[in-house]
């Protein structure tokens, strides 16, 4: 593509009424100076454990903590009400979403990039970065893998921001991820619920993307900080206009979508600044457009090819401070979906779920075409960044059923319009339990039969038993049609849901 077809690409991305119209009286919903005031204002003054101990008693109700209340979380230091705090996020992670994990994998579709961000290896000024983006039979391939001999039936599909990777080819390789079917051992599995990271786009081409049957759309604002932002992101490239990217999960609202995923890049500023923010963010959706985050997630920054991210980086986030987020996270909004991806290193995933996250990734590739090549090394010249976790699955899955944790495959939701505000009065009320139970179960047992270890499979079938006694005991009304569906699984029926 040459260069003046690029430019003419680039310039027409952004359509300014469609930031415009969200807009109040000209001012967006983050104020910069207020966050910043108020941070400095309670910089250094342990709350008082009383007013701590309220704000988690509210958190426990499953009731938002407004931002004031974070900002409370965020100078508590003493280590008593620190684990008070700790104890707190796993019980309303409990109370929500019960102990249930839901897993997934990343798909990276392609690395052009037109932006040029200064943390990235992906950029457009990096010339040993590998480009691909990848074909419609490459794609298919690397779904055979995922689901095929992974097991994989949930995925996030990334997208760069090129013409290359235009809405046309998104909603073109949905369709292909949709179609593939792969014999397995017992049965049939492909993939039933496919979640997107991909540029802000206008509303048509949203609508379009919707009408492929995505779940949930991800952008992540990277850094709410404006000075920060613009300082990341050059003047003039797509993704140096701060308010096209915050208003793109408005636009994605407005155009159908139900769940949105929005996220900070942790380390690009001060991560109390990043958590306010992320927390007015879905206060905004919620009040603006009715809904608020279907998912949040809080990656960390780690080292890239040609970056200007350093180790003296000042914001960088310490592993405490790190656990600190998550705890906060949880607590301030109760019944969102938190994501940690393989980023992360295994100890502070395994500790994550306890902290209140309730997905991750597993047998993770991130290179383009990672799951067709699995190359047993990570390459550096095609990944955005390094992973942290090389866990299997079937790895993953065994360590978090030690923990007491059943990982679920579940993907009804979508499928049965439990979505958006549906899915969160559910959540909020706890009636969700009811049927992600069940369905995490039945899907468990799927997975297990089709492609666990079994050394896994010895860890897992007597907790799938004791959470079968569970649903014995506390939803008895259900057990009939549950137990007809669980033994239609058993005998090799796939993708049967409540
Ligand atoms: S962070 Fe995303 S938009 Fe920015 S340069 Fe990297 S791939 Fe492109």
């Amino acid at each position: 593509m040459d260069m003046e077809t690029l430019k003419g690409w680039t310039g027409q991305r952004i359509k300014q009424d469609e930031i415009a119209r969200y807009m109040d009286q000209g001012r967006d919903f983050i104020d910069d100076e207020a966050i910043e005031a108020a941070v400095r204002a309670a910089e250094g003054r342990e709350p008082d454990p009383a007013h701590v101990r309220d704000i988690l008693a509210k958190s426990l109700a499953v009731k938002d903590l407004v931002p004031a209340e974070v900002l409370t979380l965020i100078n508590v230091n003493d280590k008593v009400m620190l684990e008070e705090m700790r104890a707190a996020a796993l019980a309303v992670k409990l109370k929500v979403y019960d102990n249930r994990i839901v897993t997934f994998a990343p798909l990276y579709l392609g690395n052009y990039c037109v932006n040029r961000c200064a943390y990235c290896g992906f950029n457009s000024d990096n010339a040993s970065a590998a480009r691909k983006v990848l074909s419609q039979e490459e794609i298919r391939r690397e779904v055979e893998v995922l689901a095929g001999e992974i097991g994989h039936k949930r995925l996030i599909v990334v997208y760069g921001e090129h013409p290359k990777n235009d809405v046309d080819y998104i909603v073109e390789s949905l369709k292909t991820i949709y179609a593939v079917k792969v014999k397995t051992k017992r049965g049939v599995n492909a993939i039933r619920r496919i979640n997107v990271n991909a540029p802000p786009f206008c509303v048509d081409d949203l609508k379009k993307i919707n009408d492929a049957g995505i779940g949930t759309y991800q952008v992540f604002q990277e850094t709410y900080h404006k000075k920060t932002y613009a300082r990341m992101h050059p003047k003039g490239t797509i993704k140096g206009d701060y308010h096209w990217r915050l208003y793109a999960m408005h636009r994605a609202m407005e155009a159908g979508i139900d769940d949105v995923g929005i996220g900070a890049l942790f380390g690009l500023y001060d991560w109390r600044f990043e958590l306010i923010a992320l927390v007015r963010h879905t206060q905004e959706l919620e009040k603006r457009m009715g809904i608020g985050a279907h998912t949040i997630s809080f990656p960390r920054l780690v080292p890239a090819l040609n970056s200007i991210i350093t180790p003296g980086w000042p914001h960088l986030v310490s592993d405490d401070d790190f656990k600190k987020i998550m705890m906060i996270i949880r607590l301030a909004v109760p019944y969102t979906g938190m994501i940690i991806t393989a980023r992360e290193k295994g100890p502070i995933r395994d500790e994550a779920v306890r902290l209140g996250v309730t997905q991750m990734d597993a047998s993770s590739h991130i290179a383009i075409g990672g799951y067709t090549h699995a190359a047993a090394a990570q390459e550096k010249d095609k990944q955005q960044f390094i992973l942290g976790d090389t866990r299997s699955l079937d790895e993953l899955i065994r360590d978090l059923a030690g923990q007491g944790f059943i990982t679920s495959f579940c993907t009804a939701g979508y499928r049965c319009g439990r979505t958006g505000k549906c899915i969160m009065d559910l959540l909020r009320s706890g009636a969700e339990g009811k049927f992600c139970k069940l369905n995490a179960i039945l899907t468990f047992q799927e997975w297990v039969d089709d492609f666990g270890s079994e050394a896994t499979k010895a860890l897992a079938q007597p907790l799938i038993e004791r959470e079968i006694g569970e649903v014995q005991r506390k939803n008895p009304q259900a057990l009939a049609v549950f137990m007809d569906y669980y033994e239609r699984v058993k005998k090799g029926e796939r993708d049967l849901y409540l």
